[in-house]
């Protein structure tokens, strides 16, 4: 993160590190890499597998190697997902070995292939801090991610990151572990990825991050009818296909928020550099004004497989799976400015990216917990913004915490939220 953190306020710095004197791509002398998917059976982390068999297609002289795969509880999804790889992987890991029992043929069916089975949390932060391991993908939804990704992160690995609640959480211990290790955190966030590619385009800083944000499914509803909003409704997002915490956080716009958030430490601008727009075609996936106005942007059709594959190869850019523009039919793209009327939990990342210390942390955990609620209809759609809103209020904040004391504050916020609905 440090290095794109510095390379936002001197892109020449992100250059130098990468290419040589004329212009030209370092060398890679290496004929392999070993990619460690955290969160294999995930949205994202389906999506990297896809992108690694494609790169073993484009050049077979070099091999790309899911070396470590990891899943909540879904082995079947994972042994089909080993098999699949042209080189099985060295390990599986999943969350919980009380259910072990029940994972018979599909753990008989990974260990055929000679790959390990491993269990718990020492597990994945093992993978993700593995000697053998080059990149990591840190594609755990939530803050069940956060000791994985900083295994990774004090490994001094290429974190591949696309666990934003991570960042959220804890941007400024990240951002101190990476200074000491040397880790180079690489956008997967479309948003983020998207500003990361255009900051190349100069050697100047920016002076304004412009995130675009396609409003989610419910957009143009009113607030009586967010008020009675389904799971089933919240969940069909106009043009994304994410997971299910991700895409509720896209209806609320605290995806919006949490983005916001790690912007600011990704980047390292403040809150006050740092805009959202309404761009419900999800075609720019971000752009990046410099001093003289100039407005440079990242354009290309809804599909992460762009930004993983970016994470994965930078420098380089390679044939990617992911679709191209079909230029032949006429094509919108609309931007409107983001209302923050009609979108409050968009404005919690602007208060919360301004303020820093335990905010973050406050903000992540309400928020996780009354995601979980509405999704088991406990409580409105409308009720997840509120109960954020109050939680944060409740909080007494400090600027300084230790990784400790947001965990502690992690499990405070959750209760809190749960005690404000009386469940
Ligand atoms: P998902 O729900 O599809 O997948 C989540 C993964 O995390 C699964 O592999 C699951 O097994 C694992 N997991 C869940 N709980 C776990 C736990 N307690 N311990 C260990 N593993 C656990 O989610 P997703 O949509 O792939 O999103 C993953 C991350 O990427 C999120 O942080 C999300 O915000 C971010 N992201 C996703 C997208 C997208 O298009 N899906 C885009 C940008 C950023
Ligand atoms: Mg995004």
């Amino acid at each position: 993160m440090n290095r794109i953190r510095e390379s936002a306020r001197s892109p020449e710095k992100l250059l130098d590190a990468n290419l040589n004197q004329t212009g030209h791509l370092p060398e890679d002398t290496r004929s392999c890499k070993n990619v460690a998917v955290l969160g294999a059976t995930g949205s994202i982390g389906t999506a990297t597998i896809d992108v690694v068999n494609q790169l073993n297609r484009v050049d077979p002289e070099f091999r790309w190697h899911v070396c470590a795969a990891s899943g909540h509880k879904n082995i079947s999804l994972l042994a089909e997902l080993a098999s699949g790889l042209d080189l099985p992987p060295d390990r599986v890991v999943l969350s919980d070995r009380k259910s072990a029992h029940a994972f018979g043929e599909d753990e008989a069916r990974i260990r055929s292939l000679g790959s390990r089975v491993d269990f718990g949390p020492e597990a994945l932060i093992s993978a993700a801090s593995d000697a053998s391991v080059d990149i990591v993908v840190a594609a755990i939804v939530g803050r069940a991610g956060l000791e994985s990704t900083m295994a990774a992160v004090e490994a001094g690995k290429r974190v591949a990151l696309a666990n934003k609640e991570t960042l959220v959480v804890a941007g400024p211990v990240v951002s101190r572990a990476c200074q000491q290790s040397g880790a180079e955190l690489l956008p997967i966030d479309s948003e983020h990825s998207a500003i990361f590619q255009c900051i190349q385009s100069s050697p100047c800083p920016p002076k304004k991050l412009i995130l675009t944000a396609s409003g989610g499914p419910f957009r143009n509803w009113t607030q009586a009818q967010m008020d009675v909003a389904t799971p089933k409704s919240a969940l069909a997002h106009p043009t994304w296909k994410m997971g299910p915490k991700i895409t509720i956080d896209s209806a609320t716009m605290i995806n919006k928020a949490l983005e916001v958030i790690e912007a600011r430490w990704l980047f390292g601008l403040p809150a006050e550099a740092i805009e959202v727009v309404v761009h419900p075609q999800s075609i720019i996936h971000s752009m990046v004004e410099f001093e003289d106005s100039s407005v440079i942007a990242q354009l290309s059709p809804p599909d992460m497989r762009l930004p993983i594959q970016y994470a994965l190869t930078y420098p380089r850019r390679l044939p990617c799976p992911s679709p191209d523009f079909d230029r032949t039919k006429p094509w919108d793209l609309t931007l409107e400015p983001a209302d923050p009327e009609r979108f409050p939990g968009l404005q919690l990342g602007f208060e919360v990216a301004a303020a820093g210390g335990t905010a973050g942390a406050v903000l992540n955990a309400a928020n996780e917990e009354a995601v979980g609620l509405f999704l088991a209809g406990k409580i409105r759609f409308t009720d997840i913004v509120v109960g954020c809103q109050d939680v944060l209020r409740s909080h007494s904040h400090e600027s300084d915490p230790a990784l400790d004391r947001l965990l502690e504050l992690d499990r405070w916020a959750r209760k809190e939220l749960r005690n404000r609905f009386k469940l």
